[in-house]
């Protein structure tokens, strides 16, 4: 049932298909380079671009901007100790910058991380450290077609592989990424982060959850795991959240935010060990590089994201949106996430190698067709691996409402009416940084043979 009525309202325009055209083409044929003015529907993240709530706008004006010893970080630390029931935080300016505290203080070179799926940040940091981050989703992680609860489960059975190879003492830190954002957002169940406690346990690892969707992922874990049936959200995040010994998250997300993020552990000695590192890399650790005002709505974002009914409206918005896709032919990866619908572009073009950017062909004919933006996230942004051609189509929190998805369900009907006369395209520039090269390499179309 929907929560919400608008307060505030922000004008968005349709390009003309002339426009379009002429947008996609300056902009290289990759969406990140178009102006978000030339957006109409704009599904390219969910992290950042929610609406806020008055609540938390109220928040924001009584932020207390105080060098140290903030009463903003007093109302955060109050929030995450009640929402998820830690005792020590330390604010960054985002979720990357959570991790780069968290992992500096526990990582080494050599080290071995393995984590459900790592998200690109969290990979980069691990790397940054001269450690190796593993991968251990379940094998049924990238089938688009499973119907399973928890697609997002950390596998055990790959972790004891990894602990095998490289022995227990190269793992000090094990890692579950709630949902699990890079494994089309699929929920964990609590029964899983369980295990993977014990199993930290039994190598002597401390186990992080990367808790950027925790508020979403109990929603899920309430709706599909029979032991929490009865459970409230508040109680199921606070309860597989209690199995970490320290949480990584960004504000940016279940923070409902538009910029933050923190690191949160029982821990007293790596509190002290992140403290030290936010000074260097953040802020003074009241702040953390957060204003105080961001700290205030954050604190008051926290709270709002357990609630039965902010969570009901979400997942459903979500799942609703996914289903409208799917009951006109588009195929969507199931069951749909929390935050962002995945479209399997390599279905939808068949005709269309690897080498011709499935994904990214259908996120531009997408912006073609109606002024929509998603993102690709098959070959184009993970080459050499034998991911599916998904193009993700993230939802932005308390944002949209029916009219919006009406509208990308048949701009999508349009390009599926077209879909055998599509071509594909290839890379018109080498990035530099070939890893991330999805957010700024151009592309143009194929020639056509004829
Ligand atoms: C977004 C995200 C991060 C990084 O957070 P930022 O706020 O974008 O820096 C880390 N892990 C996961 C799973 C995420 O979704």
């Amino acid at each position: 049932m929907v929560a919400y009525k608008s307060k505030m309202v922000e004008r968005i325009r349709l390009p003309s298909r002339e426009q379009r055209e002429r947008n996609l083409e300056a902009a290289g044929y990759n969406l990140f380079n178009l102006s978000s003015e030339e957006v109409f529907v704009d599904l390219l993240t969910d992290s950042g671009t929610g609406a806020m709530s008055d609540a938390q706008w109220a928040a924001l004006i009584r932020g207390d901007e105080s060098y140290a010893g903030s009463r903003s970080f007093e109302e955060l630390e109050e929030a995450v100790a009640d929402v998820m029931g830690f005792s020590n935080v330390v604010p960054t300016h985002q979720g990357r910058g959570a991790e780069n505290v968290l992992y500096g203080a526990l990582l080494s070179a050599g080290d071995v991380v393995p984590n459900n799926t790592h998200f690109d940040t969290t990979r980069a940091h691990i790397s940054n450290q001269d450690a190796d981050p593993v991968d251990c989703p379940i094998d049924v992680a990238h089938d688009p077609d499973a119907e399973e609860p928890f697609k997002g489960n950390f596998s055990l059975e790959r972790a004891r592989a990894v602990v095998e190879e490289h022995g227990a003492e190269r793992i000090p830190v094990v890692v579950q990424t709630i949902t699990n954002n890079s494994a089309a957002g699929q929920a964990v169940s609590v029964e899983n982060t369980r295990k993977v406690r014990e199993f930290a346990d039994e190598i002597d690892a401390t186990f992080v959850i990367d808790a950027c969707r925790f508020a979403e992922n109990a929603y899920f874990v309430s709706q599909r795991e029979e032991e929490f049936a009865d459970a409230s959200i508040a109680d199921i995040a606070r309860e597989q959240l209690g199995y970490a010994d320290a949480l990584v998250m960004s504000g940016k997300k279940d923070g409902l935010v538009n910029a933050g993020g923190f690191v949160a552990t029982d821990d007293d000695a790596l509190f002290e060990q992140c403290k030290q590192r936010a000074i260097l890399y953040e802020g003074f650790p009241t702040y953390g590089g957060m204003a105080g005002r961001d700290v205030a709505a954050m604190a008051v974002g926290l709270r709002e994201a357990v609630e039965d009914a902010y969570l009901e409206d979400r997942i459903e918005q979500v799942r609703e949106f996914g289903a409208q896709l799917a009951a006109v032919g588009v195929p969507v990866y199931t069951p749909t996430s929390g935050h962002a619908v995945y479209v399997d572009a390599g279905e939808l073009f068949p005709h269309l190698d690897a080498e011709e950017f499935p994904g990214q062909v259908l996120a531009c004919e997408l912006y073609r067709e109606g002024g929509v933006r998603g993102v690709e996230l098959g070959s184009f942004a993970f080459p050499d691996t034998d991911r599916p051609e998904l193009v993700r189509l993230a939802v932005p929190r308390r944002t949209y409402h029916r009219e919006h998805f009406d509208h990308v369900v048949e701009t999508a009907e349009a390009v599926l009416e077209k879909r055998e006369t599509v071509s594909g395209l290839q890379l018109a520039s080498d990035p530099v940084m070939p890893e991330i090269r999805h957010f700024t390499a151009e592309l143009e179309p194929v020639p056509s043979s004829q």
